[in-house]
């Protein structure tokens, strides 16, 4: 019998209008995912870990302007770039993350180093690059991150209090009702039935202070555990950070015995209850159930399963 294996990827949540759609935009975006998704399922089709292929997955998205991760991100409010990014083992429980990294081209690889050559989970700013320099981890001069989408959406709130959630939609300060998203994920099953998940983004625009999201918080942005499963999520990183949305997932499934369906509705119905249209997750089992749950209109998402037939997905 083939052996199951698959992988989800995101590209992002929220109202992702038709009408602002065009359907070069939406090819472009679709051909994104498709090509993450092909990174991904290279590796796991020759047998290799859930592990490698998220972070395989998450890179190309990072390495694709059109997602807020890597190139592409968007601009704080001092016109720089801070980004965050996580992964982490199901079968072990290593994990590694990065927050407020200025200069890394794809701070997924720099998680994975800290996962495999480090005592650490979590390494911030210049001693997370100090790191990334000591493990020849790739590094760029700020301008590659520079795209002039990004650069336009930071200037039309500059002069404001407010924060904005990729994909140029509505203004809004943290807590108000906010529209798009745009990090990017991966969660997978390989055939030795281990899970992982990677998340990466550049945050919001406009952010200040140093401001982190939950993409790099183990358990809130991203959880991979083989006794549960693997998630990534994407949306209002306070809400999913005060919510622990990721481990809460997991832990329904752990102490009170609920599927994967039924985990992944529980907690976005709650979050829905708090923070209307704040995002989504994707999240797989250990027995290959699958799940994209959001609470937006949209989001950018796809999956490929062993047979290698792949799915791309936008709107609800
Ligand atoms: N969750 C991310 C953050 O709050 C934003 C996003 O998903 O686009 O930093």
């Amino acid at each position: 019998m083939e052996k199951k294996f698959r992988l989800l990827v995101h590209g992002g949540a929220g109202t992702i209008l038709k009408s602002s759609m065009t359907p070069q935009l939406e090819k472009d975006y679709r051909s994104g995912l498709e090509l993450a998704l092909a990174a991904g399922y290279q590796i796991l089709e020759k047998g290799g870990s859930s592990l490698l292929a998220v972070e395989a997955s998450v890179k190309v998205l990072e390495d694709n302007p059109l997602f807020n991760a890597g190139k592409g991100a968007v601009f704080t409010h001092d016109k720089k770039h801070e980004l965050d990014a996580s992964i982490m083992d199901g079968k072990t429980l290593k994990a590694g993350a990065v927050a407020g990294v200025t200069n890394i081209k794809n701070p997924v690889n720099l998680a994975m180093k800290i996962l495999r050559e480090s005592d650490y989970v979590m390494l911030c700013g210049e001693g997370a690059e100090k790191f990334a320099a000591q493990h020849g981890v790739k590094q760029v001069e700020s301008s590659y991150y520079f795209t002039d989408f990004r650069y336009q959406q930071l200037l039309q709130i500059i002069d404001t209090d407010k924060f904005q959630l990729d994909h140029n939609v509505k203004l809004t300060k943290v807590g108000e009702d906010n529209k798009k998203f745009g990090t990017v994920g991966a969660v997978a099953l390989d055939m030795d039935g281990n899970l992982a998940a990677a998340t990466s983004t550049g945050g919001l625009t406009n952010k200040r202070f140093g401001r982190i999201g939950d993409s790099p918080i183990i358990g809130a942005g991203t959880y991979a555990n083989n006794a549960t499963c693997a998630v990534s999520c994407t949306g209002q990183g306070e809400t999913f950070i005060r919510n622990v949305v990721a481990y809460d997932i997991s832990c329904l499934m752990e102490y009170k015995g609920l599927n994967l369906a039924e985990a992944c509705r529980f907690v976005v119905n709650k979050l829905n209850q708090q923070d209307p249209e704040c995002g989504g997750l994707i999240a797989i089992d250990k027995s290959g159930e699958i799940c994209f749950e959001f609470n937006t209109p949209g989001m950018y998402r796809g999956l490929i399963l062993e047979n290698g037939i792949s799915e791309t997905f936008i709107y609800s």
